[in-house]
């Protein structure tokens, strides 16, 4: 039997193990006392027992009848460890190489070092133990009950969710437990999917178009099913693009395969790393983040309510997945971009072309079907396919704004009000704002005129960072660290634009060029224009060189500064003085602009309403120190790549898979990877 328990503690408890344990035997106590059923499989499980009975006795005895402690998701460890309360001695359980669990002993160290074993390493190939070391604090809280001789008569508690409720009085944790009575829990690596090698085998292949969360999952999921992966990648692997994307921040040189958004592991490497998702309808998300925590997330991501991994950590976990997926017989092939679709017969997508944008080398790949997970700001994968199959293409709904960035003490202050807590303070906000510049009649503005304003990618401690992926433009998001723990907490704060908001001008030049689904693709990509020029033009009216950059041309097309305004200033309609601007994490510089007037019209009207709104949510969000960076364009896409419902194939071509955020059917990193995962598993169906 599995059941569910909840207990809620305040945070100076987290690490007190005996006083988490004795809470939750009160619960489970507390929930058997309404559930004759539940009463009678404890009693059954506990040989007769009463869970007070246990509760009484001394945790660490070596016999198998006292508290029996183990990390979450683990199998019962044959021997126990024995932690004096309060004593700094943590423990770790020791597995072999294998992940098959070591005879009886137990190693003890203190919180926070690193274990003896060389298991923390998560060598590719070894089943993960690493992350059974390296949260204490979690294994800490999940234990079992043993009072009989065999592990299904055993009561385990795992530890499955961790959130914080700051809503009133003292800020307290609230945590969440599965516990198995009567059976065994299941082990993290029984859950994990099971890999096959397809080196030296003739088997099936698929092109990978796209090493993003949809392209890396859909990778190993093909791997799943003995089918060879060939990853094809326009950008570098993130060593090479770490190093691109610090001459965006300090010398404004953007390259346009390798940036924020292209290379190796997609927009999700040098992201924020949140992987919370509200598309659970849409695959495992459990699944995506064993999967994260077996290549080297932290094991935190398993049980926190709002998990994220921070941009530090990133590129190490999906260096493993490469690794893993070059062992098992896949391929990559980075700096090769998509550049052509091969087809034949009745519009089948047979390869592609790509050239090599380092050797200038030009190359046609083919394979049995090919995944496009090339992510939404690959525009010009769209006009690719406006080209070979403009009925592929339809225009969706996406979103567009700024980013809004306040001193993380600030944010803190608002929402822990004034409360000292661990983490930086989230916040969320949603409202419905009318603001068509149509009619220019606010009287007039009825309910089919309302559209969402609301706030995205919020990060706590964290950075406004430079991702647009072409010169001449300039686009924002937000990312922080796993600690998250910069001086500023930023976010998103985008207004929903449909399809029929785009300005006609757009629509018209769409037309014209056969294929109206883009027009919202030329839309993003005039405010994204249009941000170059407002922050990167010199008195002479031509295009300067931004950030730091020294010695660039006057003409050319670099610079990554952003324009910006203080919020209090776009509500009163003034230019902010640039020398009134505050210190920011935008790393390449802004520059003082006049946002409430050249930002379109329907975004800035709407986004100005909201801001006031969300002011009486959060008091003080309205404040001296709030800026405005803009613009974020880029948090969905503009345009969906039509795929049949079931089979998940292209409705206007045949062989072709679009998956992930590209194709305009998810958002995020785990909806992706999800997505990539499902398109996979229809592809295995199919080839
Ligand atoms: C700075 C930043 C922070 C973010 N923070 C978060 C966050 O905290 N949480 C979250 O859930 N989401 C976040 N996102 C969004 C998230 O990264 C995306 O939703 C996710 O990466 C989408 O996955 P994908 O695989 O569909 O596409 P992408 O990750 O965009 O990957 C697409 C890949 O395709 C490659 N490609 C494109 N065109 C071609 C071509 N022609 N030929 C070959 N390859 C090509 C690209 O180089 C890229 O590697 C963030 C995004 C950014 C930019």
């Amino acid at each position: 039997m599995i059941e569910q328990v909840c207990i809620t503690i305040l945070p100076e408890r987290e690490k007190d193990q005996s006083f988490i344990q004795n809470e939750l035997i009160k619960a489970l106590e507390k929930k058997a006392l309404g559930s004759k059923e539940l009463a009678s499989a404890i009693k059954g499980a506990l040989g007769g027992k009463a869970l007070a009975s246990l509760q009484t006795k001394a945790p660490g005895g070596k016999e198998a009848s006292g508290l029996q402690t183990r990390a979450p998701g683990e199998k019962t460890a044959s021997g126990l460890q024995t932690n004096a309360l309060g004593e700094k001695a943590a423990f770790s359980l020791q597995t072999c190489a294998h992940g098959e669990k070591a005879a009886s002993s137990l190693q003890t160290r203190a919180p926070g070092e690193k274990a003896a074993s060389g298991l923390q390493t998560g060598t590719h190939g070894e089943k993960a133990a690493s992350s059974l070391q390296t949260d204490t604090a979690v294994a800490k809280t999940a234990f079992s009950l043993s009072a009989g001789t065999t592990a299904e008569e055993n009561i385990s508690f795992v530890f499955s969710k961790k959130s914080l409720d700051a809503r009133h009085g003292k800020a307290k944790f609230v945590m969440r437990y599965d516990v198995y009575i009567g059976e065994e829990a299941p082990s993290q690596e029984d859950l994990l999917p099971q890999w096959k090698s397809v080196k030296g085998s003739k088997c099936k292949s698929v092109l990978v178009v796209g090493s993003g969360p949809a392209g890396l999952f859909g990778a190993l999921k093909l791997l799943e099913g003995g089918i060879k992966p060939i990853i094809i990648e326009r950008g570098s692997d993130t060593k090479t693009r770490k190093v691109d994307i610090a001459k965006i921040s300090t010398r404004g040189l953007l390259d346009s395969d390798s940036n924020y958004c292209f290379g190796e592991g997609g927009a999700g490497t040098f992201s924020d790393g949140k992987l919370f998702t509200r598309s659970n309808k849409r695959g495992n998300v459990g699944q995506v983040l064993r999967i994260f925590n077996h290549f080297g997330a932290d094991a935190s991501i398993l049980t926190d309510a709002h998990p994220h991994i921070g941009t530090d950590k990133l590129p190490y976990i999906i260096n493993a997945m490469r690794a893993k997926i070059i062992e098992l017989g896949g391929e990559f092939h980075f700096n090769t971009r998509c550049t052509g679709f091969i087809t034949s017969g009745k519009n089948s997508v047979d390869g592609i072309k790509t050239l090599n944008t380092k050797s200038g080398e030009e190359k046609d790949f083919f394979a049995d079907a090919v995944l496009l997970a090339t992510g939404h700001s690959a525009g010009d994968i769209y006009e690719l396919l406006a080209k070979t199959a403009p009925q592929a293409l339809e225009a969706k709904t996406f979103a567009a704004g700024v980013r809004i960035e306040h001193p993380r003490a600030t944010i803190d202050a608002i929402q822990f009000h004034g409360r000292k807590m661990p983490n930086a303070a989230e916040y969320s906000l949603t409202s419905q704002q009318t603001g068509s510049s149509k009619t220019g009649n606010a009287a007039s503005y009825g309910k089919e005129d309302e559209r969402g304003v609301y706030t995205f990618c919020m990060c706590p401690g964290g950075f406004v960072v430079p991702s647009a992926t072409e010169s001449g433009t300039i686009v924002v998001n937000g990312m922080s660290a796993a600690k998250r723990n910069s001086n500023w907490s930023n976010s998103a704060v985008v207004v929903e634009t449909r399809p029929e908001d785009i300005p006609e001008k757009f629509k018209e030049m769409a037309k014209k060029n056969g294929c109206p689904a883009l027009a919202g693709l030329y839309f993003r990509s005039s405010i994204e224009r249009e941000a170059f020029l407002q922050a990167n033009t010199g008195s002479s009216g031509y295009p300067i060189s931004g950030g730091n950059s020294t010695g660039s041309d006057e003409n050319s097309m670099e610079g990554q500064k952003a324009p910006a305004q203080l919020l209090e200033d776009f509500l009163s309609h003034k230019k902010s003085p640039q020398e009134k601007l505050p210190k920011t994490s935008y790393f390449p510089g802004i520059t003082s602009s006049r946002l409430d007037q050249w930002l379109p019209d329907q975004i800035a009207r709407r986004m100005e309403k909201a801001f006031k709104e969300f002011n009486k949510k959060m008091k003080g969000f309205i404040c001296g120190e709030a800026l405005l960076i803009a613009p974020e364009t880029r948090t969905s896409t503009p345009v969906r790549i039509l795929r049949d419902r079931e089979s998940y194939e292209c409705c206007a071509l045949k062989k072709l898979y679009p998956a992930g955020e590209g194709s305009g059917y998810s958002g995020g990193i785990v909806s992706s990877a999800m997505d990539g995962i499902n398109a996979c598993s229809k592809i295995m169906e199919r080839i």
